[in-house]
């Protein structure tokens, strides 16, 4: 089999792995495995902005730690959730540095803007509403300048290479199913997050929650997982029935937008005293619950009473995909519901991003560092991704590695074309009934039941390929969320057990 040796091995290219890399000595070999093209991610997606206090002025960090925090319901790790915040202006400035380019006003001051949970405006955004893909496009740039940084792109990573609770790469499987093993002194997994464990949601293709599955398999550490972050306001689009939902910003609601019942109503006042801009659990279970009183499946944002002209200039990636519905902003209500958006728990991690494997870390999405408590708050998670990933380089940094050997002990299976896209769907369909925004035992005791067999009669046929082991992270992941949200009795945050 082939073996490719390493400094550092990153699996995944969003902005966890990649920024992680870049901020690596240039004299480390890096080799970061990509499963399927570049542009697909999660950080691609972003579309509201990253969070952070430019200027460190006390008080402003202090309401940046306070609104994290309280978005939380206080469930966060303190001491993560400090370094968050006054770590962000550096690395902050460092993407500035990479020519990306934040929307600025005509003085040149960046332009900042506010959402749910935010008491100030302090979220940067480029290209109106194309954060994520501006940020990602100029550090890929910059990668592929790096002579000690090598893609792999179409290279799937399937599980950790250990030996004694030390970690020493990852085995992959290339396009045409060949194994290859990356032999690292640093593993480090940045593979995003879960969304297509439920049936709808607004995370990408590749969001299998592959990290999780492998750390799990491993035995390391996993923490907080009951905690998954409905969005409230994904496009109920009657035209395209995808699976994968499109975004509408919670920025939209920060420049001004209401949301309404089908009765035309504006409800949120019955529910919070920040209206629209409560935290996203608020504002997902306040959606639940007016549709279920209305019997509909949709509510609606209300941009009717703001400018066109703005909104269009403010939102251009919203306005335009609204447009092939025949939707305008400023002029017609827009149908939202909530899905599945953001995994708050995962491979549990501490201030350097070290898992309680040796030489393993783990980074952005798949990895808790406890800085999101009970529920995120709006654009902390790529704050999140840069600030421990330039943690995590410093670590990998200041060690010196001795090099390693390692052998084998991963069984091979043979390969299959077997099409497991049925057993996605029928997971999707337990997640969303029953381990959804509001979750009751007797629900979750059935989904259980399900998912455990599903597992089963994965692990009973192995089988070499990447839609199979995409299909077990999956449904071994899910297992791990129903456990931990039988465990939790109480409602808090955005688990929310009615019984
Ligand atoms: C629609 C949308 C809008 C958002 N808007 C914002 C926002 O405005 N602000 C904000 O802060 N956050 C936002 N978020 C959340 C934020 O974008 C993500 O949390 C963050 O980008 C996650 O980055 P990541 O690097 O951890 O994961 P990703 O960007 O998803 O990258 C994961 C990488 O891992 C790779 N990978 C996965 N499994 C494997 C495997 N087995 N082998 C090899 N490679 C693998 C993938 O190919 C990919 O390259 C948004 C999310 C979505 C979905």
């Amino acid at each position: 089999m082939l073996q490719i040796k390493t400094d550092v091995v990153i699996v995944g290219a969003g902005l966890a792995g990649i920024y992680t890399a870049l901020n690596i000595d240039s004299t480390k070999r890096i080799d970061i495995v990509v499963k399927e093209s570049l542009v697909i991610a999660n950080s691609n997606l972003a579309q509201g902005g990253i969070a952070g206090e430019l200027d460190f002025i006390q008080e402003n960090i202090d309401l940046h730690i306070e609104d994290t925090l309280k978005a939380g319901s206080y469930l966060n790790n303190k001491e993560a959730v400090s370094v968050l915040v006054t770590e962000a202006s550096e690395n902050i400035k460092k993407l500035i540095a990479y020519n990306i380019d934040f929307d600025r006003d005509k003085n040149g001051d960046i332009l900042l803007t506010k959402e749910g949970g935010h008491s100030t405006r302090r979220i940067l955004h480029s290209g109106g509403d194309a954060t994520g893909k501006d940020i990602m496009n100029a550090l890929i740039i910059e990668c592929f300048e790096r002579k000690n940084i090598h893609i792999h792109e179409n290279m799937m990573a399937l599980e950790l290479l250990y030996k004694d609770f030390a970690c020493f790469g990852v085995s992959c499987l290339d396009k045409s199913n060949k194994s290859i093993q990356f032999i690292a002194k640093n593993t480090i997994l940045a593979t995003g997050g879960i969304g297509n464990i439920y049936g709808s949601t607004t995370n990408s293709d590749i969001a299998t929650s592959d990290g999780i599955g492998m750390a799990h398999r491993a035995g390391v550490k996993l923490e907080n997982l009951e905690f998954v972050q409905f969005h409230p306001t994904a496009f109920h689009s009657e035209i395209t029935k995808s699976r994968i939902k499109f975004l509408i910003s919670e920025a939209v609601r920060g420049e001004g937008a209401y949301l309404l019942n089908s009765e035309g109503e504006r409800f949120m006042s019955k529910y919070s005293p920040l209206l629209e801009l409560a935290p996203r659990d608020k504002v997902s279970q306040a959606i639940y619950r007016e549709m279920y009183d209305t019997w509909t499946d949709h509510v609606y944002l209300d941009t009717t009473h703001l400018d066109e002209k703005f909104l269009k200039k403010r939102f251009p990636t919203i306005y335009n995909r609204l447009k092939l519905d025949n939707i305008t902003m400023g002029k017609n209500l827009i149908p939202v519901s909530p899905v599945q958006h953001f995994n708050i728990g995962g491979i549990k991690v501490d201030l350097n991003g070290l898992t309680n494997m040796k030489n393993l870390y783990a980074n952005g999405e798949c990895a808790s560092n406890g800085v999101h408590g009970a529920n995120r708050l709006a654009s902390n998670s790529l704050l999140e991704c840069i600030v421990f990933g330039n943690r995590i380089a410093t670590d990998i940094n200041r060690k010196t590695s001795e090099n390693i050997e390692f052998k084998n002990n991963i069984e091979q299976y043979k390969t299959y074309q077997y099409n497991y896209k049925p057993i996605k769907r029928k997971l999707g369909t337990i997640m969303d009934e029953y381990v959804g925004i509001v979750r009751t035992e007797v629900g979750l005791l059935f989904a259980k039941k399900q998912a455990v067999d599903i597992e089963k009669n994965l692990i009973k046929y192995p089988n070499n390929s990447k839609p199979y082991y995409e299909a077990l992270n999956m449904v071994q992941t899910a297992n791990i969320i129903i456990n931990s949200s039988l465990n939790r009795k109480e409602s808090i945050g955005c688990h929310y057990r009615i019984n």
